[in-house]
This record gives C-alpha cells, structure tokens and sequence, in this order.
C-alpha cells in the first residue's frame, strides 16, 4: 500500500518506521527544512538543545523501547531534580513531602488537605469516573478550596489559558498519576530522563532508519490541501503538484487539517472544530549565571507574564553546553495572544524584569543569546467529555487518517504517546490496506 504522511515530527517518523517494518511504500512530506516539528533544536556550546523543554518519564517504556531498537538507548540518562513554586513572591522548594509540610503558602490544615487529597485521587483506579466532570469542579472536594486555588487554578491555567476551567478531571488524574510514577523509591524527588544530544536524536535516528529503508522523506514540501481522486481516494497537493496515494495521513494539528481536507467534507472539518488548541510561546536563554537550584519553577503568581521559569541547567550538567547556563520561559496561550505578534526582542524585554522578581540575582547583562519560539497549534485543550470528541484514526473521507497528539487521552500530550498513537495507526491502517488498496486499483 501507498501511504502518504503529512509531518515529519516524531509522530510522522515513527508511523513511517512503523509502515516500513509492515512492508507498505511511505512517503513523507514536511513543510520545515528539517524534521522533529516541537523537538527542533539550536547549537549552544557545541552541543543541540530543544526550543522546546524536554524531559522524559520513568514510565515512557514506548520512547525507550523505540530509543533500543535505533540503537540509542545509550543516550538516556535518568536524573533528580529539584522543582519549586513561586508564590506570595517567594521561591518554594517544591519536590518532595517535606516540602509540602513546609509550604506555608497554604494554611496548615490547607497543606493536610492537599496532601490526603492528592493520595486519594492516586488511589482512584478508573479515570472514567472523572471524564465528564472538569477538573476546576473536582478538586476541590478532593484538596479542598484553598489548595485548589493556591496550586491547581495556577498549574491549570499554566497549561490551558483561558480553557482551565473546562479541563477535564480525567486530564488532570492522569498527569497526577504520571508525577506520582516518576517519583523514586522513597518519594523523595521525581526521577526524570534525557537524550544526551537532546531529543532530536530520535527524530534524527528515525529519519536516517526509513530513508534507509526506502521512504521518501521531502523536506522543505509543504502541504497546501488534499482532494479527492476520481476514485474517491485522497490526492495531496505540493509544491503545484498531485501526489496520489491509498491513504493519506495526517500527524499535524486539527486546525491545519481542516485547512486541508476538501471543501465537500465540511461537515467532518466543523467536527473537528470543536477540539480548541493553545499554541506554545518559548524563550530560550543562554545566561551567564546560575539563578537558583531547581529546574522547574512553577508561578502562581498571575501577574507575572509567564506560566513557568525552567532552568535545564540544573538538570543537565552545563559543562555539556560549554558551560553556558539555559533558562526556558514557558507560556501557553491562545494563538491570537500578542506575544505571538510582538517581535523577538520586544517579547524578551518584556519578561527581563518579571524574571528577577521571581530571582533577584538575574540581570539583563547576563544575556548571552535568546532564542524565540512560537507554535500556535501546541495543545489540545483537553475539555470534559473529550472521549466523545477524541478524533478516531479513521475519518469519513476514504483513505484519509488522523494521527496526531489530539488522540492523546488521558495522558497528557507527549512524545512517548506519540510514538504509542503512530503504532496504533499503522495497525489500523494494515487492517484496512485490503479495501484501501482494492479501491485504488478499480479507479
Ligand atoms: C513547550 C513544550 C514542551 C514539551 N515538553 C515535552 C516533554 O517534556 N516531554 C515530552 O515527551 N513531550 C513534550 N512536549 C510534547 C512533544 O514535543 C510533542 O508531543 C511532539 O513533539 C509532537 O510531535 P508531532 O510529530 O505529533 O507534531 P509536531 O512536532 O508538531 O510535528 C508536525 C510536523 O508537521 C509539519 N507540518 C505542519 N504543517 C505542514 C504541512 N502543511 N505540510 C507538511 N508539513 C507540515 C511541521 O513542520 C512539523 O514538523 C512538549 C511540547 C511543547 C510545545
């Protein structure tokens, strides 16, 4: 079978690896100059490190599986680090049950609430009694009002903007059951991985493996729109040209897709209007000074114009950039906000003073190099009721796929489910191949 897939990200690339072991022909177009799509990288001290921050989980068994059979599993390194949160314009150590006893943001009686509370919703077994219940509605009765507000309002609205208050609970008990699992033995820290030379090893190992195989990998092609074929099967335009195919699939986000697929099927592109995306806004910093000791700070507070300060130096060692220090500045927002019109060195000034309110050692000189990224379509917004609007692999064009994170549910979105979904799909896309294939040969 031909397939044809749109995206050449780690979802892209793992379904054409995927497609290749299940003998089909594949071809992959991406509209960018290199492949990775969210796990694109720049060069600091010799060494690649993401636009986006990137960190593993001790239970992303798919990504280190994949990492094994490209044979770079040797470049997963597990690390401790520390996480704080910033609130009351202070800096809290936020990584293990002590901290927690200590966080003296909440009330004593506020801390013993969260605490039982967090434990009872990890004990629930079956996240389907949450589906059609939001998160804002939820946890409170489980961690009570004051902790509520004090953290998850703040981590929900760091993730999900001006949605938070839709997200569904399922979303949120199984990215409390992924922190939970992370954890070491004793519960002290989280235990986290990284690929040494960033993650773009797996998409640079997964494009040399299907290349290698026989795929034909079209960078710099982008995907202006998809017909249909005289027998009804999708045809993909590029670069002024057709390319036929018995299935295209796509791996970029729903409001692409619908840019793409024919105007006769706006009944399916109105359905798929109804999953909402934030995109992503991302500086990169290489500074001259350590700010603080954890890698993950998380901001309560509202008026700081940004949702989290990440230092991955203090989670990978900076000798391995040379010695420089990186610190991300993490925003999602809805893609119509203004810092994705503001230009590069307007959006960095504009967060020069909140950083050294939230640590006073920073400084503008300490700037080296900044680095500006922006995807408008980085995250589904996961609302209650999301299983009844899940996009399934399949849609109702013949032959036309979806394989893209917004079928990532109730995890959190991530690359180790990318990898999972890519599987799925081309197990489904094997099971069909017999009427796809059939259909195309009677056109
Ligand atoms: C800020 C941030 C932090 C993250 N942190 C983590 C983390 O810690 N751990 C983790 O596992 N995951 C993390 N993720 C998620 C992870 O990066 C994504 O789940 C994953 O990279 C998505 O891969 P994808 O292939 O589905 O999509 P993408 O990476 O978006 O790839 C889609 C590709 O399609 C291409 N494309 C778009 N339109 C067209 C077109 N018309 N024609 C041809 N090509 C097109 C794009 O150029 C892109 O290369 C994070 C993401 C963000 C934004």
């Amino acid at each position: 079978m031909r397939v044809a897939i749109v995206g050449a990200g780690i979802t892209g690339l793992s379904l054409a690896y995927e497609l290749l072991k299940r003998d089909h022909t594949v071809t992959v177009f991406e509209g960018a100059t290199h492949v990775g799509g969210e796990l694109a990288t720049v060069e600091v001290g010799g060494e690649s490190v993401e636009r986006f921050y990137h960190h593993l989980f001790t239970h992303d068994h798919d990504m280190v599986a994949l990492a094994s059979d490209l044979q770079v599993d040797d470049r997963v390194e597990w690390m401790e680090p520390e996480m704080g949160y910033y609130t009351n314009r202070r800096v809290y150590p936020f990584t293990s049950p002590i901290d927690l006893l200590r966080f003296d943001a909440l009330s004593l009686s506020g801390r013993a609430r969260l605490a039982l509370g967090t434990m009872l919703l990890q004990r629930t077994r079956d996240f389907r009694v949450f589906e059609d219940r939001t998160a804002a509605e939820v946890l409170p009765q489980y961690v009570g009002q004051e902790a509520f507000e004090v953290v998850f309002a703040s981590l929900l609205r760091a993730k999900f903007a001006d949605h938070w208050e839709s997200i569904s609970m399922a979303w949120m008990w199984a990215r409390l059951m992924a922190r939970a699992r992370t954890r070491t033995r004793d519960k002290r820290r989280e235990r986290l991985g990284y690929f040494r030379g960033s993650f773009r090893v797996i998409p640079d190992a997964l494009a040399a493996s299907v290349v290698s195989h026989g795929a034909d990998l079209r960078l710099r092609t982008r995907v202006e729109a998809i017909t249909l074929g005289d027998s009804d099967s999708p045809v993909l335009w590029a670069d002024g040209s057709a390319f036929e195919a018995d299935a295209v699939v796509a791996t970029v986000g729903l409001p692409i897709i619908r840019r793409l697929i024919p105007r006769a099927h706006h009944g399916f592109a109105t359905s798929l209007a109804t999953t909402a995306y934030v995109g992503a806004c991302v500086v990169l910093l290489h500074i001259r000074e350590q700010l603080s000791r954890f890698y993950w700070t998380s901001i309560g507070d509202r008026d700081l114009p940004f949702a989290g300060l990440i230092e991955h130096t203090n989670f990978v060692d900076c000798e391995r950039y040379g010695g420089a220090r990186l610190l991300y500045i993490s925003n999602y927002l809805p893609a119509g906000h203004e810092f994705f019109q503001l230009s590069d060195d307007r959006l960095v000034e504009r967060f020069i003073n909140p950083i050294a309110r939230v640590f006073p050692r920073f400084e503008r000189q300490h700037i080296v190099e900044a680095w500006v990224s922006r995807d408008p379509v980085a995250q589904p917004v996961i609302a209650a009721g999301y299983q009844r609007r899940k996009p399934s692999y399949s849609s109702p064009i013949r032959g036309f796929y979806i394989c893209n994170t917004s079928q990532i549910y109730p995890e959190d979105r991530g690359t180790n489910h990318n990898v999972r979904i890519a599987r799925e799909c081309a197990d489904q896309l094997e099971a069909d191949a017999s009427s796809l294939i059939i259909g195309c040969q009677s056109a």
